[in-house]
């Protein structure tokens, strides 16, 4: 726990969405004595949904304040980094071991450290109202509560955000997008395998970045036949096709992510047939093998002000970060480390005033570095 102002008054706070970004924050501040609620719309809960998280320090100091630090221990290693060139050969070799942290044993044992009380499922806030006295929270089913401070840890088409950035909410398209698959090991192909299995392997070509990694199996197993092959395809969709593709799998033009079991079989085959054409055999394979692709539109976001009244923004909801920074979790750590700190030290409003100047700070610097890995991507002058 952090150091406590004289003045330390424990708050009641809710937290609207309960993905990591949404347990960093409760379990943070329930330790530090406040009081806690999570408000997440999923009626089943999100265990058995993530893949594998490259870990990074904030990650780590989170863990450590909650006396946590074995929970990421759980993960799987890459031996290695490889990039393959189109015709599969191996044109670069890297021997840094790399850890992915299993995201589901880390959301388990997080939630774990709340009770089912302060942590409810199939509730979705529909609007958050604040004055300077106090902020409310308004779910689908009518239940209306009042907080001293609500946490918005609701994602990248947050609502939350809508009372904190009114006017500038919407997340921007940058022009590419990912297609990603997440196949279990043994589906894989025997040479596939060979070359892809224990590494993390990446492939750039005129009209592709692609990479592939091996994660924790559905309830975080990382032993050898339960992991599964996480792929990650970019590639540059503008967003008239993205617009389209969203049309052909029949949802709103305006959306731009698709779930596992979205798209229909002839985009499905589609993808199929681009990936044999333009991808090195073993990750065309890793492509083929996956019966139910889904698609991930990369955008940018930075609020413009991370707090209004008693309601504050943090982790996707706060900035959207582009994924090659691997940092999305780490930036939702650091920013329920901040804000435990500043309430331990400040009084409320400070404590408010202190968390929005430094956060913002840091989701600004990291949103920039995200674009500027952007430009090194090999299609990058076309989007
Ligand atoms: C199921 C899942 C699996 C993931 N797996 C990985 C992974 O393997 N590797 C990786 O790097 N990153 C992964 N991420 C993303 C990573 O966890 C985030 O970048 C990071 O943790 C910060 O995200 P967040 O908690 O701010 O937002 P998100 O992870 O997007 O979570 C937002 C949460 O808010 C809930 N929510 C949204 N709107 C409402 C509403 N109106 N009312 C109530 N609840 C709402 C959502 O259901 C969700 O649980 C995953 C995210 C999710 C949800």
């Amino acid at each position: 726990m952090t150091t406590r102002h004289p003045s330390f008054t424990p708050r009641r706070v809710a937290v609207v969405g309960g993905s990591l970004g949404g347990l960093f924050v409760a379990t943070l501040l329930k330790q530090d004595g406040h009081d806690v609620t999570v408000f997440e719309r999923s009626s089943r809960g999100l265990a058995r949904r993530g893949a594998g998280l490259v870990a990074q320090q904030d990650l780590y100091d989170v863990l450590h304040r909650l006396g946590l630090d074995q929970a990421a221990d759980v993960g799987v290693v890459a031996a290695e980094r490889i990039t393959l060139d189109r015709s599969g050969r191996v044109v670069q070799r890297d021997r840094t071991p790399q850890t992915q942290v299993s995201w589901d044993h880390l959301w388990v044992t997080l939630r774990e450290l709340l009770d089912d009380d302060e942590y409810l499922l199939g509730h979705r806030v529909e609007e958050v109202r604040s004055d300077d006295t106090h902020a409310e929270v308004v779910c689908d089913d009518g239940l209306v509560r009042s907080f001293d401070l609500v946490v918005g840890a609701d994602g990248a088409n947050s609502v939350v955000r809508q009372f904190v950035a009114p006017r500038d909410h919407t997340n921007q398209y940058v022009g590419y997008s990912t297609w990603r698959g997440l196949v279990p090991e043994g589906a894989l192909d025997d040479d596939a395998a060979a070359v892809l299995l224990e590494r993390f392997a990446f492939y750039n070509g005129p009209g592709s970045h692609m990479l592939g990694y091996l994660v924790p199996g559905p309830a975080g197993d990382t032993g050898f036949g339960f992991r599964r092959y996480n792929w990650v395809w970019y590639r540059p969709i503008t967003a008239e096709q993205l617009a389209r593709i969203m049309r052909d799998s029949g949802r709103s033009a305006t959306d731009q992510s698709l779930a596992p079991g979205d798209l229909p079989e002839f985009l499905r085959d589609e993808l199929r047939a681009d990936a044999v054409a333009e991808l090195p055999t073993a990750f065309a394979a890793a492509v083929v093998a996956e019966p139910e692709p889904f698609l991930q539109g990369i955008v940018d976001y930075v609020a413009p002000a991370l707090t209004a009244h008693r309601v504050v923004l943090t982790g996707d909801a706060a900035a959207v970060v582009r994924p090659h920074t691997a940092m999305g979790a780490a930036k939702a750590a650091g920013d329920a480390l901040a804000l435990s700190d500043a309430l331990g030290r400040w009084p409320l409003e400070a404590a408010l005033a202190t968390y929005d100047s430094d956060r913002l700070e840091v989701a600004r610097a990291v949103a920039q570095y995200g674009v500027r890995l952007g430009r090194s991507l090999p299609f990058a002058a076309r989007v």
